[in-house]
């Protein structure tokens, strides 16, 4: 047993300014965030595991229509959703993961169904949604998926998508809308969501867990960096763990995650250095946009992001205060 434990965690990075919220707005995050964290640190305090922590934190934030995973996922160009979750067991660098599922109230459970009752790592559309029905986990039909802002957003990209995308088969935007939008200063071009947590339990065992909705107005079968191992998500216990927000096929190309253990593993970096050198020397300059959550096994924390905010929080046993923080 070490004495030391930590959680950390995300709601997705992006153009999040003091200017785009109202009080109200902010507040609700806030009390998202700051629930999601109360769930999965008194896993920890009560000597449960990381992995439980990191699950449990992921759902209570999935079942948030705040944030752009579970319910509150954003549409494909198609005007439907798919999901992608991962998440990771430093212990043993178990892992499981699945993609583009459609009907799963909590796609981090799935993921958890992967790693423990079959022999794969990934698993995708429509295998992925009937291991979870095999399984008894909850199911919702599209409805329960769909949000007025999300539906609003993909409007807008689908817009802006004829002007500088092929979008071929793009919809038409001239039906009134049912409703006004909840968020109307929101740009859907910078807004990107996810969600996700890290953390070091009582064993010194780290996990990572991440959760998302993908991109507003994304090609349909699209797969990001969050369910991909080594890129959006990784836990190993002799360096990191770590769960990451942003635009998907850069964080890919840069095998972000994994690339932040290296630097530990065979560089000796701190994780603060690491976490520096890859999202502000390494992805900024090919055009990464986002950030992440990461721990490492003395419970050091590090919520680094080169975006303009990033929805984030943390509590350690070093320092027992919760922090929850939106802007630079
Ligand atoms: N990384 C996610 C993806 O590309 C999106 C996000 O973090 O907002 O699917």
């Amino acid at each position: 047993m070490t004495t030391s434990f930590a959680l950390a965690l995300h709601g997705g990075a992006g153009t999040i300014s003091p200017q785009s919220m109202t009080p109200e707005k902010e507040q609700a995050y806030r009390e998202a965030l700051g629930e999601a964290l109360a769930i999965g640190y008194a896993v920890l305090q009560r000597g449960g595991s990381a992995l439980d922590a990191v699950e449990l934190a992921v759902r209570s934030l999935e079942d948030c229509p705040l944030f752009n995973a579970g319910r509150g996922a954003v549409f494909t160009h198609e005007g439907h959703h798919e999901m992608d979750a991962a998440l990771m067991d430093g212990r043993t660098r178990a892992a499981g993961a699945v993609t583009g599922v459609r009907t799963v109230q909590n796609p981090i459970r799935a993921a958890r169904l992967v790693m423990e009752k079959t022999e794969h790592v990934l698993l995708g559309y429509p295998g992925a949604d009937e291991l979870a029905r095999q399984h008894g986990l909850p199911t919702q039909p599209a409805e329960y998926f769909f949000t007025q802002h999300r539906y609003e957003q993909l409007q807008e990209a689908l817009a802006e998508g004829r002007m500088r995308l092929d979008h071929s088969e793009a919809l038409t935007t001239d039906a009134p809308l049912a409703e006004p939008s909840a968020f109307p200063n929101e740009d859907p071009k910078k807004k990107m969501g996810t969600v996700g947590a890290v953390a070091l339990d009582l064993h010194g065992n780290l996990a990572a867990a991440t959760s998302t909705g993908g991109m507003t107005n994304k090609q349909h079968s699209r797969i990001g960096d969050s369910p991909i191992i080594g890129a959006g998500t990784f836990a190993d216990n002799r360096t990191c763990a770590i769960s990451c927000t942003g635009h998907g096929e850069f964080f890919l190309r840069a095998v972000v995650a994994y690339d932040i253990s290296c630097l530990i593993e065979y560089r000796g970096l701190s994780l603060a250095e690491a976490c520096r050198v890859v999202v502000h020397d390494k992805l900024a300059p090919i055009g990464g946009e986002g950030g992440l959550v990461a721990v490492d096994a003395a419970g050091n924390v590090a919520l680094p992001f080169n975006s303009e905010g990033m929805y984030r929080a943390y509590q350690t046993s070093a320092n027992a205060a919760p922090f929850v923080a939106i802007y630079q």
